[in-house]
């Protein structure tokens, strides 16, 4: 890895000349940048480090191809280069995650699930519309008919996790754009161990009638059992749509496997490719055969030209997730976010669900008198990089919060083990204890600032700086 690394060192301080010699503030922003990614704790559950291969292969000549279609099928000319990389993009995916199906073009997650909803839409209410009209496809429709169809559009239902219980805004959530494709109801978990209770999800679907299941999280500390999830689609009728984006790596390394591998169950999964994937930023949908055609409309369904060089680096990413080290690292993601639960739980914090099986770790900060948004900026003053988020029934609303997400994706990466997640716990319980809220002019305690008690930012940062520099970030990088 270093030996790699030193070849990389050469590559970028070539590049940041180039880049320099045109602009020299954005080369000192990607030096600055370097710096600060290798000297903060990145407890952030969506984030990562992919490997300089990946990272490299995004800086190329691909960028400037115009490439819409598909593989051997494009509106432009002279894509066969780009045809060789999608096509071993798609490859590497349908062997990684043993689909039958894959698409290598959304451009990030949100693109992967808006193909995944209109392909939905696509294959459940326009082909049969198409059929009784007699059209091939919808350029062939009269204007009435095209019209008529039009409206048929809209009506249909999603059943999605809700955002307190862990789910995302683009599973049918109004400020997003799904939220005004499909009527939606939500399932939350229970109130009393905060798990996911498959019995309301049934009663839920059974009751709603949705089109669309779709099961996913962004910030549910626990893995789902998705065989369940294709029962309970499959008795109402739903297709069942699984967005993988932040655990794909622990599908992909075999952490989650049986009823907890998404994709044998799902018609449809989603993933970004840069969360526990540790890919470039970028998504990707997986399809059985029956949903695959739709899928492949993706452009110019939803997508205009696929980013050729982004592709390319999930083709190396993805291959670089077929090797067996990849398997002993998402290993280790679940191994070490159970340690940091543990080292929270044994410091007497509270969590949500009481713990973790996935990779990550969702901390409940109201015993320490704090919202989670004094938590997070009093971690980061103290050099802790987390994000805020909500809890199931939060006291504390969507923006303040009242929890703190933990993951273990990118610390993972930079070789961090048990003994360094428990000293994080140490480290962020010691933070939220010597945090007190100030007092707002009428008395109360603020729910935004906050005083950090002195010293209590350089000692955690001195602690921080001795763990990551005996796990260094691309060790053997070094720019001139
Ligand atoms: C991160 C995430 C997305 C969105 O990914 P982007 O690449 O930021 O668009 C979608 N769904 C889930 C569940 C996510 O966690």
């Amino acid at each position: 890895m270093s030996d790699v690394n030193k070849t990389a060192s050469v590559a970028y301080d070539a590049a940041l000349e180039v880049i320099g010699s045109v602009e020299p503030r954005i080369a000192e922003a990607t030096r600055a940048e370097l710096r600060d990614q290798r000297s903060s704790l990145k407890l952030i559950a969506s984030e990562n480090y992919a490997s300089p291969a990946v990272l490299l292969t995004m800086g190329t000549w691909f960028s400037d191809k115009y490439a819409e279609g598909t593989v051997g099928h494009r509106f432009y000319a002279g894509c066969q280069n780009v045809d060789t990389v999608e096509a071993l993009a798609a490859e590497h995916a349908r062997e990684l995650f043993g689909a039958p199906y894959a698409y290598a073009q959304p451009h990030s997650g949100i693109d992967a699930n808006l193909v995944a909803f209109w392909s939905i839409l696509a294959h459940r209410v326009e082909s049969p519309a198409l059929e009784r009209y007699g059209a091939k496809n919808v350029s062939e429709l009269s204007e009435a008919d095209w019209e008529s169809l039009r409206h048929e559009f809209g009506d249909q239902r999603m059943l999605g996790m809700s955002l307190d219980a862990g789910g995302h805004l683009t599973h049918g959530f109004r400020p997003n754009i799904s939220g005004k494709m499909f009527h939606q109801r939500s399932y939350g978990t229970d109130p009393e161990t905060g798990l996911l209770d498959y019995d309301r999800v049934r009663a839920a679907a059974r009751e709603f009638k949705p089109m669309v299941l779709i099961a996913g999280y962004s910030a549910y500390p626990r893995r789902v059992n998705f065989a369940t999830m294709r029962e309970i689609a499959d008795e109402v009728g739903a297709t069942l749509m699984v967005d993988m984006a932040h655990f794909a790596g622990l599908v992909a390394g075999k952490v989650f496997t049986g009823d907890e591998d998404p994709v044998p169950h799902a018609h449809i999964t989603t993933t970004t490719t840069h969360k526990s994937l540790r890919g470039p930023r970028g998504g990707l949908v997986l399809a059985t055969e029956e949903y695959a055609p739709s899928v492949d409309r993706g452009c110019p369904m939803v997508l205009g030209g696929p980013l050729s060089h982004v592709m390319a680096a999930k083709a190396v990413a993805l291959a670089e997730a077929r090797q067996p080290a990849f398997a002993s690292y998402a290993r280790n993601i679940a191994d070490n976010a159970k340690s940091l639960a543990e080292g929270f739980l044994s410091r007497g914090a509270r969590l949500v669900t009481g713990g973790t099986d996935n990779h990550i770790v969702l901390l409940d900060v109201t015993s320490f008198g704090l919202t989670g948004r004094q938590a997070e900026t009093a971690l980061l003053e103290a050099g802790v990089v987390t994000n805020r988020n909500s809890i199931p029934s939060d006291p504390n609303g969507a923006w303040y919060t009242s929890g703190i997400r933990f993951g273990t994706p990118a610390l993972t990466t930079r070789g961090f083990g048990h003994d360094e997640f428990d000293t994080v716990a140490e480290l962020v319980v010691d933070v939220l204890r010597n945090t007190t809220p100030n007092a707002t002019k009428a008395g109360a305690p603020s729910k935004a600032t906050y005083t950090l008690a002195d010293g209590v930012a350089d000692r955690t940062k001195a602690a921080s700086a001795e763990m990551l520099d005996k796990h260094p970030l691309y060790p053997g990088l070094e720019l001139t």
